[in-house]
Parts: C-alpha cells; sequence; structure tokens
C-alpha cells in the first residue's frame, strides 16, 4: 500500500502587492500511516500554509498532493469539501468554537455537517465529551470554559467524525505549559490506540517531543527531518470513563483503525438538513435581538400597510357585489333616449325619442326569457306634498321603495299589512313614522291598513290639487315624513303637474326594470328593447366597472405598501452583511469543518427568509387588527349617518394570509441573496485569519 500522504514538489505561491511571495517551494514529503509528524520552523516559513493545502482549505499552485488516493491538488471544490468533512479534523491555535454553541453542540457540529439526527450526534459528542473529562462541562458555552477545557472540546470535535488524518496548528499555542502538556498527552493517545495520522505544527520543542518525525521548515523548504523521541503521554489514561477497546460505540471504537472508518464514513449520506439549517438560523437571530427585531420592524410596516389595504380591497368588493346580488344580476335597467337639451332653453326637460308607454311595457313582458318588468315614475323634486288623515296634516316625502338604502342588507318583514309589490299599481305605504303620528295612543298599525289618506299637492305658483290613496301597509324604516306611493297616484300626481292628461303616452315611464330568468338571457332581451328604441344597462357592466375601479384602487394603495417593503428589503440586506462580517471566522470555521459553499449560502439565506416571515408574521397580526379597528371606527360613522345593513369591510381571506408571509419571506430571501452569497464565497483561510 502507498503512503497515505505523498507530496512531490508541492508550493504555493501567494500574490501580495504586485509582488510574488513563495510561501512553499516545492516539498517533497511522504507520511506513513499511524505517523505522529511535527512541522517546526520560524515564523512565516509555510508551516501554516502546508497545513491548510493538507486540509484542502486551499490549493497547491505547483505540484502533487495525494491523500488516501486523492489527489487533492486537482480536486474540485466539492471534493475538497468533502475531504476536510469526511477526512480531516481540524484544531487550532485559537480554538475557535462556535460561540453560540455549547460544548456539547460545538462537538457534534461535523456530524451536523454530514447530516446525522439530533439525537445520535448528541449522544456520540456526550460520549466523546466524557472521554476527554469533559462530561461536567456538556452544556457549557465556550466563554464558560478555561483555554484547556476549550481546547479539549476542539479535539473533541476534531475526533467525532472518525477522521483519517488530524491537523493542529500551534495547539498549545495559547495555553500554560502545563494544560498544553495535557492537550498533546490527549492528541499523542488518540494518534497511538487509533492510527490516526496527526500533523502538528508547534514552536514548542517539548510539543516536538511527542512526534514520530519532526519536519523543519524554513522559506517554503523543507531544510530537515529529524527522527523525534516519540515520546509517551506522562500522564496515562487521558481516556476518562470506559477502558479503551471495550466501548460500547463499535463502530467508533478507538482502537479501529483508519480503514474501519473510511468505511463507517462512507456510509454517512448527505450534508446538513434542513432541519438543522432552520435551528441555526434561528439561534443565529436570538444573538442580536434588538437589531433583528429593528430591520423586521421594516418588514412589518410594510406588511401592515399591504394587509390593512389588500383586506379593504377585498371586503369593499364583497360587499359591493353582494349587495348588487341581492338587487340581482339578471336585471336590466331600460330608460328612454332623450333628444339633446335645447340650447336655447336650458330649463325645458329634455323630451324621450320614445317614451315607455303601458303598450311598451306589455310587449316588453312578452319577450321570450322576461320574468316581469316593474316601471318606475319619479315625482319632481320639488313637489310640495302633505298627508291628512282625520285631524292630522304632516308634510311628506314620497319614495317608490326601491331605493338601494331600503334593499341594503335583508329585507325588514312589513310591520302591518303588506309592501307595495312592484304590480301593485295603487297604494301607500307608511313609514313607522308616519304611523306613528297618525295614530292616538294604544291604536295599533293594522288599524290603518284599509284606511284612506288624502294627498294635498301644491305647483310652485300656489294652485293645488288634492288625491286620495289607501293605506296598504306600514313598515320600518328611518325619518317621520317618508311614504312609498303606487303608481296610480303618482301617474295622476305627474298629469296634473305637467298638465297633461295623457302623461304616460306623451312621456312615458322613467325606467324599466326588467327581470330575465338568467344571467345569459340578458344580452338577447336587451338587445330586443334596444331595438324598441330604448337604452339598456345591466348591473353586471356596471359591476364590472366597479371591480376594474377596486382593482385599480387596490394596486395603487398596494404599492404604496410595497415601496415600505423595498425600504425594508434595504434593511434586511444591511443587517445581513453586517452579520457576515461579524461571523466572517465562524464561517471559515464551518467551512474547516466541512461545511459546503452551497450550505453556508443555505444557512444565510434561511436566516434572512426567516427576518422577513418575522416581520411578515407580525406585520399580517397588525395588519388584520388595523383593518378591524378601520372597519369599526367606519361603521360606528356610518350608523351615526343612519346607514345600516354593511358588512364587514376588512376582509382578511387565506390567500392573503399566507400571501402576506409568502411575500415576506420572499423580500427576506431575496435581501438576503447578494450577503449569502458573499458568505459562500468567503476564503476559508481567510475567513480563519478575520479577527
Ligand atoms: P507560518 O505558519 O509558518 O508562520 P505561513 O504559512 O502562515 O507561515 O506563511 C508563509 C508565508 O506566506 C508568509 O510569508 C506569509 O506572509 C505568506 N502568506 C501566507 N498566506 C498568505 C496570503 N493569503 N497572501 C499573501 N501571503 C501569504
Ligand atoms: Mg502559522
Amino acid at each position: 500500500m502507498t503512503d497515505p500522504i505523498k507530496l512531490t514538489n508541492l508550493a504555493r505561491h501567494f500574490e501580495r502587492g504586485g509582488m510574488d511571495v513563495q510561501a512553499l517551494r516545492g516539498v517533497d514529503l511522504s507520511v506513513e500511516p499511524g505517523e505522529f509528524v511535527a512541522l517546526v520552523g520560524p515564523s512565516g516559513s509555510g508551516k501554516s500554509t502546508l497545513l491548510n493545502l493538507l486540509g484542502g482549505l486551499d490549493r497547491a499552485t505547483a505540484g502533487e498532493l495525494w491523500l488516501n488516493g486523492t489527489a487533492l491538488h486537482s480536486a474540485t471544490e466539492a471534493d475538497r469539501t468533502l475531504h476536510r468533512r469526511r477526512r480531516i479534523g481540524f484544531i487550532f491555535q485559537s480554538f475557535n468554537l462556535l460561540p453560540r454553541l455549547t460544548a456539547l453542540e460545538n462537538v457534534a457540529v461535523p456530524l451536523m455537517l454530514s447530516g446525522v439526527s439530533l439525537a445520535e450526534r448528541e449522544a456520540r459528542a456526550k460520549a466523546l465529551l466524557e472521554k476527554v473529562g469533559l462530561g461536567h462541562r456538556l452544556d457549557h458555552y465556550p466563554t464558560e470554559l478555561s483555554g484547556g477545557e476549550q481546547q479539549r472540546t476542539a479535539v473533541a470535535r476534531a475526533l467525532i467524525h472518525n477522521p483519517s488524518l488530524i491537523l493542529a496548528d500551534e495547539p498549545t499555542g495559547n495555553l500554560d505549559s502545563k494544560t498544553g502538556e495535557e492537550v498533546m498527552a490527549l492528541l499523542k493517545e488518540l494518534n497511538r490506540e487509533q492510527g490516526i495520522i496527526l500533523i502538528v505544527v508547534t514552536h514548542d520543542e517539548e510539543v516536538a517531543a511527542y512526534a514520530d518525525r519532526i519536519v523543519k521548515l524554513r522559506d517554503g523548504n523543507i531544510v530537515e527531518e529529524l527522527v523525534g523521541s516519540g515520546r509517551s503521554p506522562d500522564r496515562a489514561g487521558m481516556w476518562h470513563g470506559e477502558d479503551a477497546g471495550h466501548s460500547a460505540e463499535n463502530a467508533d471504537s478507538p482502537n479501529q483503525k483508519n480503514q474501519g472508518n473510511q468505511v463507517n464514513l462512507r456510509s454517512i449520506k448527505g450534508g446538513l438538513q434542513f432541519s438543522d439549517i432552520i435551528r441555526q438560523a434561528l439561534s443565529n437571530l436570538r444573538r442580536r435581538p434588538v437589531r433583528n427585531v429593528l430591520t423586521a420592524g421594516g418588514v412589518l410596516i410594510g406588511i401592515v400597510t399591504l394587509v390593512a389595504m389588500v383586506s379593504f380591497g377585498v371586503g369593499v368588493q364583497r360587499e359591493v357585489q353582494r349587495n348588487f346580488e341581492s338587487i340581482g344580476l339578471e336585471n336590466l335597467f331600460v330608460r328612454p333616449i332623450y333628444d339633446e337639451p335645447d340650447v336655447f332653453d336650458p330649463f325645458a326637460e329634455p323630451a324621450p325619442q320614445t317614451p315607455i308607454t303601458p303598450e311598451m311595457v306589455a310587449q316588453i313582458e312578452q319577450l321570450p326569457d322576461v320574468v316581469g318588468v316593474t316601471p318606475e315614475l319619479q315625482l319632481p323634486f320639488s313637489i310640495d306634498i302633505a298627508l291628512t288623515y282625520g285631524d292630522t296634516s304632516l308634510p311628506i316625502r314620497v319614495t317608490d321603495g326601491n331605493e338601494p338604502e331600503f334593499n341594503f342588507g335583508n329585507e325588514p318583514e312589513p310591520l302591518a299589512g303588506s309592501f307595495l309589490d312592484s304590480r301593485a299599481t295603487a297604494g301607500t305605504v307608511l313609514v313607522k313614522g308616519v304611523a306613528d303620528s297618525l295614530l292616538a295612543e294604544g291604536e295599533s298599525y293594522d288599524s290603518l291598513i284599509g284606511e284612506e289618506v288624502v294627498l294635498t299637492v301644491q305647483l310652485p305658483r300656489g294652485e293645488m290639487e288634492t288625491f286620495t290613496s289607501e293605506i296598504v301597509g306600514v313598515r320600518d324604516g328611518f325619518g317621520g315624513s317618508i311614504i312609498e306611493l303606487g303608481l296610480a297616484e303618482r301617474e295622476a300626481i305627474l298629469a296634473w303637474w305637467f298638465n297633461e292628461p295623457n302623461f304616460l303616452q306623451t312621456e312615458g315611464y322613467d325606467s324599466l326594470t326588467v327581470q330575465t330568468t338568467d344571467l345569459g338571457a340578458i344580452t338577447a332581451v336587451s338587445t330586443q328593447i334596444e331595438e324598441l328604441g330604448l337604452q339598456t344597462q345591466s348591473l353586471e357592466a356596471i359591476l364590472n366597472v366597479a371591480n376594474q375601479v377596486l382593482g385599480l384602487m387596490q394596486a395603487l394603495l398596494g404599492s404604496v405598501g410595497g415601496l415600505a417593503l423595498l425600504v425594508a428589503a434595504l434593511g434586511v440586506a444591511n443587517t445581513m452583511m453586517m452579520a457576515i462580517y461579524e461571523r466572517t471566522r465562524e464561517i471559515g470555521v464551518l467551512k474547516a469543518l466541512g461545511a459546503s459553499a452551497g450550505e453556508i449560502r443555505a444557512l444565510f439565506t434561511v436566516e434572512a427568509a426567516m427576518l422577513g416571515l418575522l416581520g411578515g408574521f407580525f406585520g399580517l397580526i397588525f395588519g388584520t387588527l388595523l383593518g378591524r379597528l378601520v372597519d369599526w371606527i367606519g361603521h360606528r360613522f356610518l350608523i351615526a349617518e343612519g346607514v345600516t345593513g354593511i358588512g364587514q369591510l376588512s376582509v382578511v381571506p387565506w390567500w392573503l394570509a399566507l400571501g402576506s408571509l409568502a411575500f415576506a419571506a420572499f423580500i427576506g430571501v431575496v435581501a438576503g441573496l447578494y450577503p449569502a452569497a458573499r458568505a459562500a464565497r468567503l476564503d476559508p483561510v481567510a475567513a480563519l485569519r478575520h479577527e
């Protein structure tokens, strides 16, 4: 079998300020299985550079680097990532534990990056921490550990995935000599018992004394190779807990050799799991609560605006539609076509080209698909009418009972008698207030039905005329001076008013409501009516226009929220850039431990999406509440104005709720795209040097 590590003429040059820095000038080196090699040499001699090349963090400029049969010098980025994830354990001078993770979680990170389940990896990390004597520090954060404890945690982390090669860059450099000794003893034992190849960069001769071989570098060249003393640890038994070789975990047993470990590692499939990405993103968001809440606040404002505004659009549209439908979409409005007003007599009433005569109404009633025709006759706006019953006389206003305000909401029941139905030609319906004025104490509305009232109409020039009508019903309603009047009475009043005995023949009805069998019949019926010389209008056409106007309004209002979200997106991007700057070193550590560029990108993208989602979630809640509040205030106002029967105007349908959340997350993702790509692109060697 060939040597597990073989370097031939390996060189690494750097460009710095236009100068070529030769960190390694063509190094030849072979390492045998189970060997412990110490790399020594003055500062700047290329030790770290060599270690980074072996770890697959960096690429050689020239030469060959073979590791367990893999040509690392020509490996792709993805292959080098896999190499780090599966074969390498890194130990750094400054420990490089992830600050927001406990000792246990830190040790488990390499397994997390390999997609091992949470339960399994924590069990394995716990066992390993107990072995390095830190069973009582599992839930401590790095800042709560001494230097020695941190480095032992880092050793456990380097070991957890059964690597075939451990690379340590001055592992004792930040430790006092006694603690340093302990850590070296631990590493030496690993090397001896598990046969893991150990390459340790050191300044310390004491440390180098543990090695089987000492390789001396100077100016990027190997200048000397010494056989080390291979000193054994002074203090045996750094493995606490159980006897080496009798471990419960068969595959991870310390006396298993590398070959076995390799097989075990290959069985680990997949990388960082989505659930872990979510968990990490959440824990990262908790590190900067104030900053992140403020950033999410920007998204919140945008989403509040959007949700409140769209909810009104939806609610108003629904209410309009509901009211139109209660009137009936299958109805057609028919009006005469009027002559152009006389320019020389602007006060003249425009005359209809074809009056809607009773004969014409009968003709329309005979058309196929027509269910019924309701003619309307409006009394002049300026007419003065007084109603007299017994001794009581009061001024009144006449409606025809078809005014929209009375049709909103549910049709009320008559208080007595019946309503004027559209076919009834004569009669009077009193509104409650009028009936109350006519009744003596204790009399019921029913006593009015069938009674005759006298209507006194006065022309502006003073002439008066009286008309009689029979009370047919009493209904609920506002005001104390409103009556509904049948067509016969209206016709009589109009004929006298305009002094035209044949009023319906010459002027005709003002308009007709033609009810058809269904919506589909509208077009055919309206064509036939138009052929009679009349104009028609359907509610559907009006509704379409109303919908268009509302849609436009929604788009306009939505764009206000959109603008707020654009600003919010800049906030998210800014926050993510800051987070990445702060965590540059951690990104380097994650990459060294085997995270791929794609996984780093996913981590930050999900974090940004969650920032957006956080704002979206609360924006949805506040937006819904705001809509309800405005709705409530609006209804108080309308009720004070006498308008009732209007439904909820702010409606948040499921698609708006889901859509706003998705949109908020999308804003986060888009805002996080560039920062996440920056993080993914970071060079791990440079990132690890970042302070
Ligand atoms: P050592 O670890 O032995 O102290 P290094 O391997 O870190 O030395 O560095 C070897 C040489 O390469 C030094 O002169 C250093 O300045 C240079 N060097 C290392 N990394 C870079 C880099 N990214 N860009 C430019 N020069 C570098
Ligand atoms: Mg160095």
